[in-house]
């Protein structure tokens, strides 16, 4: 798995002491009372996993499944709900968790059908922001790291089903994902 990576752009003990200010943040944000997050399967499973037991608040987990990428390296410019249930929100202060942030679509809808929905707020946080135009713009309140408009891979983030357990951000070699 490590062969088919041509670079490490992030590492671990990087991510993990940007989670401990991201955390931080969080704890000062969100006013008194219990916060809810939702998680966005399956890509923000482990930064959420590890940013989560950072925070020192009471709080709750949701987690959604919403489909935009269909396996591929490029989006497909729609987003499906996939759960059959949506979580309740109404006047509940939601953290909403994703891994990347590329086109804005996926955060936009999510964010849209939650303020639909009668969340109180909706705060947003992604690991990865692509430095380039989005689709749709999404003001994001916490981000991990920005990077460049490259395909990555890893700390949850596949190339068809794979990569998501490497403890780090990488790029692929070219071979692999066929570009
Ligand atoms: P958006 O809706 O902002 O275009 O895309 C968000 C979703 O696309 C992310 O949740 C993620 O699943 C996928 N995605 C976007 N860029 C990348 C990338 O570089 N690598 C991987 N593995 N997934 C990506
Ligand atoms: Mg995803």
């Amino acid at each position: 798995m490590r062969d088919d990576i041509e670079r490490v752009l992030i590492a671990e003990e990087v991510i993990e002491k940007r989670l401990d200010l991201i955390a931080g943040e969080i704890e000062r944000d969100f006013p008194e009372g219990t916060l809810l997050v939702i998680i966005l399967l399956k890509g923000a499973l482990v930064f959420a996993a590890d940013l989560l037991r950072r925070v020192a608040r009471p709080l709750e987990i949701e987690c959604l499944n919403v489909a935009s990428y269909h396996g591929g390296t490029s989006s497909s410019g729609q987003v499906d709900f996939l759960d059959r249930r949506f979580p309740e929100v109404k006047d509940r202060h939601v953290l909403l968790l994703d891994d990347i942030l590329d086109t804005g679509r996926t955060l936009h809808a999510v964010k849209q059908r939650l303020t639909e929905a009668g969340a109180a707020a909706v705060h947003t946080g992604v690991l990865l922001a692509k430095d380039k135009e989005r689709s749709e713009e999404v003001e994001v309140d916490y981000t991990g790291f920005r990077i460049g408009d490259e395909f990555v891979v890893g700390y949850g983030l596949d190339y068809q089903g794979r990569y998501r357990n490497l403890p780090y951000v990488g790029v692929l070699k070219g071979e692999i994902a066929g570009i």
